[in-house]
């Protein structure tokens, strides 16, 4: 929908411009062709500012070398135009204008053909070296019309043009033509809303060229059609660089700035991960049990609701690492990390304390619900059966908060615990 009205905003926009310049050509025809090459020939000039200026971000060496060659282009149009019939600039106009025009469309269309001669070289493209053949080429062509005087004759006044002129624009269509053709043939160098863009400059330019092929007059209709394709044909290449050299560049900062923005999310997430969680049992670690303790304490205090904690310790623990050895204590460890966490609620928490020391807190309990939980795992840990039949007892200490601080509920609790190991170990005290 949005492209839509872009579309048709733009269609309006340009259609507006042509119809005005046909208006102008009514009423002056000198005017209209001035306009429409000053047009054409800012085109051709932002077409090279463009190209220079991202040429190291244009991967395509075709795109560079063309676009550079469009301020040579727009330079012979320039004296093109300010020696077309009637500006009275430079004497004997006849021979210049034409001239300049034939030599301004050989150039264009030797380069779009030539240029991909470099297409799949490996070596970058030097442009102060292309800038430098297309200053030499320019400035000979014009000492050649100007200066010389051994340009070929392409109008006289009473006769039109000269089979010279003529047989130029066939050539530089077959040129044009040689163009698409290698453009076609090499379809997959370029992507595919480039390819169209520049098939269709090329359709465009030889189109232009026909219209010029069949006029008799430096002011007739054929010339006016003439001009208007060659602006599109401009254009067109105009927005293939604006593609190439701008949009495209954005598009690939902005895919590497969010790709950096993703890694740099994980690699946070990582480290959150590794801050918090206990690299063996996979619960979450002292730290952060004590982080939780604290946020459960403020949220207690303001919303009046009660929690207990209770520390759980692995009864001579010791023992089974000396008979099964450390490893066998390790994978123990871990089972019973699995057995904890599938024994509480799921706004409970459970973390290692210590060694093998673990800690469970109960969100909304009192004591006596915490005590008939914690009754509960000990219950199922004292039946279970570890590998090579190995089993154990845990003995645990629970407090219910009761507006201490975390240190103090925490000592608390490790009290009980203690007072359970003294009385016979396997039992819960509260
Ligand atoms: P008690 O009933 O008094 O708690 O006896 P206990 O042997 O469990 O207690 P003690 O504090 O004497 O020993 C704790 C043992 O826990 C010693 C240590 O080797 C073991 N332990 C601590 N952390 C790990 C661990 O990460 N892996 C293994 N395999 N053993 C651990
Ligand atoms: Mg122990
Ligand atoms: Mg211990």
């Amino acid at each position: 929908m949005k492209k839509n009205v872009k579309i048709s905003i733009s269609t309006i926009f340009v259609s507006t411009i042509l119809f005005m310049l046909y208006l102008i050509s009514l009423y002056n025809y000198l005017l209209f062709h001035t306009i429409a090459e000053i047009f054409s020939i800012c085109i051709a000039f932002t077409v090279f500012l463009m190209t220079w200026n991202s040429a190291k971000y244009i991967k395509n060496k075709y795109l560079i070398i063309v676009g550079i060659a469009y301020l040579f282009i727009g330079i012979l149009d320039l004296f093109h135009t300010l020696s077309y019939k009637g500006m009275e600039i430079f004497k004997d106009y006849d021979y210049y204008a034409n001239q300049l025009w034939i030599a301004a469309r050989y150039f264009e269309s030797i380069v779009l053909i030539i240029s991909f001669a470099n297409l799949k070289s490996k070596t970058q493209v030097n442009v102060y070296f292309i800038f430098g053949i297309y200053t030499i080429i320019t400035v000979v062509l014009l000492l050649s019309i100007f200066s010389w005087r051994i340009f070929p004759v392409c109008f006289v006044d009473c006769e039109g043009l000269t089979s010279f002129k003529k047989i130029s624009e066939y050539i530089i269509c077959v040129i044009l033509f040689g163009a698409i053709l290698f453009l076609t043939k090499n379809k997959d160098v370029f992507d595919e809303k480039v390819y169209r863009l520049l098939l269709l400059s090329m359709i465009f330019t030889i189109i232009s060229e026909l219209a010029f092929t069949i006029y008799i007059d430096n002011y007739g209709f054929s010339n006016l059609v003439g001009h208007y394709f060659k602006i599109f044909s401009f254009y067109l290449v105009y927005k293939v660089i604006i593609a190439k050299g701008i949009n495209e560049p954005y598009e690939i900062i902005f895919r590497e700035m969010k790709q950096t923005e993703k890694m740099l999310f994980d690699q946070n997430c990582l480290l959150k991960n590794q801050a918090t969680i206990d690299g063996l049992t996979g619960l979450y670690n002292h730290r952060y049990i004590y982080e939780r303790l604290e946020e459960e304490i403020r949220h207690s205090s303001k919303n009046r609701c009660a929690f207990v904690v209770m520390i759980l310790d692995i009864d001579h623990f010791k023992r089974i690492n000396d008979t099964y050895g450390h490893l066998t204590g390790d994978k123990i460890l871990k089972n019973l990390a699995v057995i904890l966490k599938n024994n509480i609620g799921e706004t409970d928490l459970v973390g290692r304390y210590g060694g093998e020391e673990f800690l469970i807190m109960l969100t909304d309990t009192y004591l006596n619900d915490g005590f008939e939980v914690a009754e509960k795992i000990r219950k199922v840990i004292e039946n279970m059966e570890f590998m090579q039949n190995i089993r154990l007892t845990i003995s645990i200490g629970i407090e219910e908060y009761s507006g201490e601080k975390v240190s103090e509920l925490l000592e608390k609790a490790d009290i009980k615990l203690y007072k359970a190991k003294n009385s016979g170990r396997n039992k819960t005290v509260m």
